[in-house]
């Protein structure tokens, strides 16, 4: 009977948890083999897997989803996967016209464009303001409490927004129809010197995302601004921006160096080819949070003490690496993966395991791993954060 399965299961029609060397034992029981599909690493962890790291993984696919006139939203916040501290995720698509209402918040956002395009506004504590369309590739930097809102162009558009608090939920911000409902309407008569009846339409509650109609051209709907434009734009143009090729791929790096406006929060774009992998490295400033683009691969996060455990990722899912926790990924599909490593920092910094053992006496690495010329002779002095093996 046990065997048997065992030879259904090396036919590859249903995943069982069962290793190379034969430890474990067929699943006959209640079971999602979708689910386990999408998770080989968890439902059969590499011999290497240790010890108990908590979760590191959540797909927006688990999420509620925000239904609204004019777009959707979702996120994944400190709510879904508890260890996030430092950042949440919101997922947000607005159609033509669709518009994220005006409103503002205590956080920060930094957003990446992932489909379509936008126009985003701003007016900062000067009275700067700032109007700018964004599209694929594209990101934009609201500080903390600066409001703002963003409006879908032609073709809509989809992208991804990162608070720098893992507490922070996109339902729960400043709105300006919020605030105008709950306001009454001799005070906002007052505010503004107009006549109560200026208010008789406004919404009797929070908007958040309301379809409107395509804007004009950016020209047409200019405001000038008596104080000027704000001195550090709001917007970056990330896929312009020339990358790091390696052997196995490609990084892009964005932080306050490169985006001056961006304080709060650096990133990294990583390319992985097919066969290639993220090298064995870690953070030495804060957590990572990652958002997978495209493609699909695993991590393994190392956190000392024989504790070490492995996820799988796809387009969609978050991943989190515990501040200065060793990790790698690799690619495990045929495509190129495409992820963004995240960072509640003013800088992106890593320390490769690799550089480390090249700047570090050879004798004194061979001696502690016992390893041979042929390793410390294979040493990079000069960081490759992307590596496949040539064969
Ligand atoms: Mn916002
Ligand atoms: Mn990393």
């Amino acid at each position: 009977m046990e065997n048997q399965s065992r030879n259904q299961a090396s036919k590859g029609n249903v995943p069982q948890p069962i290793r190379f060397d034969g430890a474990g034992a067929t699943d006959n029981g209640p079971r999602d083999i979708m689910r386990d599909r999408e998770n080989p690493d968890m439902l059969v962890p590499p011999i290497t897997d240790s010890g108990l790291i908590p979760n590191l993984k959540f797909s927006f696919s688990d999420t509620h989803m925000q239904l609204n006139y004019g777009g959707w939203s979702r996120e994944i916040t400190i709510r879904e996967l508890p260890i996030a501290t430092t950042l949440a995720g919101v997922n947000m698509r607005l159609t033509p016209g669709g518009v994220r209402e005006l409103h503002w918040h205590q956080q920060a956002e930094w957003s990446f464009m992932l489909l379509g395009r936008a126009r985003i506004t701003s007016v900062d504590q000067d009275g700067r303001n700032f109007i700018a369309d964004v599209g694929p590739g594209d990101l934009w930097y609201f500080p903390p409490g600066i409001p703002h809102s963003i409006q879908g162009l032609d073709e809509g558009c989809e992208f991804l927004l990162v608070f720098d608090d893992g507490h922070f939920s996109d339902l729960n911000t400043l709105s300006i129809s919020d605030w105008f409902a709950h306001t009454p309407k001799n005070v906002l008569s007052a505010n503004f010197g107009v006549p109560e009846s200026a208010f008789d339409r406004i919404p009797s509650e929070q908007v958040y995302i309301f379809q409107d109609s395509i804007p004009g051209s950016i020209e047409s709907q200019k405001v000038q601004s008596p104080y000027g434009t704000i001195p550090l734009s709001f917007k970056h143009q990330l896929m312009a921006q020339a990358s790091i090729k390696t052997s196995g791929g490609s990084v892009r790096i964005v932080d306050s160096s490169n985006f001056p406006i961006s304080k709060t929060i650096a990133a990294a774009l990583v390319e992985i080819e097919p066969g290639a992998m993220r090298e064995l490295h870690w953070h030495p400033n804060n957590d990572e949070w990652q958002y997978y683009l495209s493609g699909q691969g695993r991590m393994t996060v190392f956190a000392g003490n024989g504790v070490a455990r492995t996820f799988d990722y796809r387009a969609g899912d978050v991943g989190y690496v515990p501040f200065a926790f060793g990790h790698y990924i690799q690619n495990t599909g045929n495509e190129s993966l495409w992820f963004l490593e995240m960072f509640k920092s003013d800088r992106f910094v890593d320390i490769s395991l690799n550089q480390w053992m090249a700047l570090t006496p050879h004798a004194l690495v061979r001696d502690n791993l016992h390893v041979d010329s042929e390793l410390l002779d294979a040493l990079r002095k000069e960081k490759q954060p992307v590596v496949k093996n040539k064969e």
